[in-house]
């Protein structure tokens, strides 16, 4: 029976989240907090397995899956919470806890058996803040001290030959304040013949890391085969692949929970792990720290200009900021162009100067006589009444998830369900308010509701 799948293993790894917001400066002395905190799990659930019900890994999908939830409720309270350091302590997911693993096992050079796991992608990236970056590769806040492994001693100790293990650009979810990137990492079999593995994760169908008041989602978790590819040819060569997409061979993406993959001599193995979600609309971003990004290699110019609406010069090698502010604006009126006043927004009329306070950078509320009215924290505009969903006042627009990072995959190789990513923004100045992963036929989730004197 999976521990992590008990209520009490749940509620154990649930605190540690509430810990890493609002508690981070009582480490390791959490009881004081944790008196404060109520915890009713609900029998039957994922989360909470009932008898008959069956166990295996997915003790643990379920209950990093509540935490990744927990997280983004908990962030909405304490933005709610009018409290600037409550709300200034806001981060969106780090969703690389549920980070892929990989069992191997098979014949050494010696001719021993072995057996082994992949721990390197423990290193993902960390949700981004409300106010700065995630940090790239910055591991799992629920594993304070862990560390990935040492790629020198995985070689040493198994038959394993790195092509590479590296930070990978675009990972990390967009937003005003960036996602932490995760990595990729390749690898074959090494004088020996082949490699059984066994692979286990979740989210590689949807992304674990959803995005916070209008960032964008994380990649997905991955796994790859290039089955009989060139690499030998190249290696014979001296030429080292840096991008597994360079090689020949049949590639295929490998489900999520297989097991007995065959790994031949010429076989690649590929992993990218998911990394850390985007806090607020990627085109509030500050053009330095989009210049600062390219210029490290973080985001891609693709990423840049698609997402961020930030234009490169190629010819001076810097921003073009004339551009970039043109890009911008057109990519808000693209957001609310097909916005129909006589629909049920129309209840989006007015718009004041004076803003009321703050959730986030584009989500306010204001008191306007005895009730409370949701507010554009950008141009000004009321989006309704606090007592209902902002989002019915916002503009939705709908898009395959696979739109919301260039890193997730087609979720039609492992689900039945379409998934969308929907986007929420003002229908007056087209600025995201927030965004939400769905499946087919799910209603807007009602996150927020504000009550005036209560
Ligand atoms: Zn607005």
């Amino acid at each position: 029976m999976s521990l992590l799948r008990c209520p009490g293993s749940l509620e154990g790894q649930r605190f540690k989240d509430n810990a890493k917001g609002s508690a981070y400066d009582q480490l390791w002395a959490i009881g004081g907090a944790s008196r404060h905190i109520h915890f009713n799990p609900t029998p039957g659930l994922l989360s909470c397995a009932d008898y008959p019900a069956s166990m295996s890994c997915g003790g643990t999908i379920g209950a990093y899956g509540a935490i990744v939830l927990a997280n983004n409720c908990v962030a909405k309270m304490m933005a709610s919470s009018g409290d600037e350091i409550l709300q200034r302590d806001i981060m969106a997911n780090e969703a690389n806890s549920m980070w892929p693993i990989t069992q191997l096992s098979g014949t050494d050079r010696r001719g021993e058996a072995f057996g082994s796991a992949i721990l390197d992608p423990m290193i993902g990236g960390l949700g981004a803040f409300s106010f700065r970056d995630g940090v790239d590769t910055g591991g799992m806040y629920l594993v304070p001290k862990g560390r990935a492994a040492n790629v020198e001693q995985n070689e040493l100790h198994f038959p394993v030959l790195y092509l590479y293990r590296k930070e990978l650009p675009d990972s990390g979810g967009a937003g005003q304040y960036r996602g932490g990137n995760s990595g990729e990492l390749v690898f074959i079999p090494h004088k020996t013949n082949r490699i059984i593995q066994d692979t286990a994760t979740s989210g590689a169908a949807v992304p674990t890391g959803m995005g916070l008041f209008g960032g964008n989602p994380a990649c997905t978790n991955e796994y790859v085969m290039v089955f009989g590819s060139n690499v030998r040819e190249q290696l014979a060569e001296s030429s080292i692949p840096c991008n597994w997409q360079e090689l020949q061979g049949r590639v295929e993406r490998l489900s999520p929970k297989r097991a007995n993959i065959v790994q031949e001599s010429s076989d690649v193995y590929v992993i990218h792990w998911a990394a850390g979600a985007g806090y607020g609309d990627p085109i509030l971003r500050e053009i330095a720290l989009v210049q600062k990004d390219l210029v490290a290699g973080s985001i891609s110019h693709g990423t840049a200009e698609k997402i961020y609406g930030v234009v490169w010069d190629y010819e001076r090698d810097l921003v073009n900021v004339d551009a970039t502010e043109r890009r911008r604006q057109k990519l808000r009126q693209s957001r609310i162009s097909t916005f129909n006043a006589n629909s049920t927004q129309e209840r989006v009329q007015e718009s004041s100067r004076e803003f009321g306070k703050r959730l986030s950078g584009a989500l306010w509320y204001n008191k306007r006589g005895n009730s409370s009215q949701w507010q554009c924290g950008q141009c000004g505009a009321f989006l309704g009444e606090g007592r209902h969903n902002y989002k019915v006042g916002a503009h939705m627009n709908r898009y395959p998830v696979t739109e919301g990072n260039r890193l997730i995959g087609d979720p039609a190789a492992f689900v039945d369900v379409s998934i969308w990513w929907n986007e929420y923004c003002c229908p007056h100045c087209g600025v995201r308010l927030d965004t939400e992963l769905v499946r087919e036929g799910d209603a807007a989730l009602w996150d927020i509701e504000i009550k005036l004197g209560e």
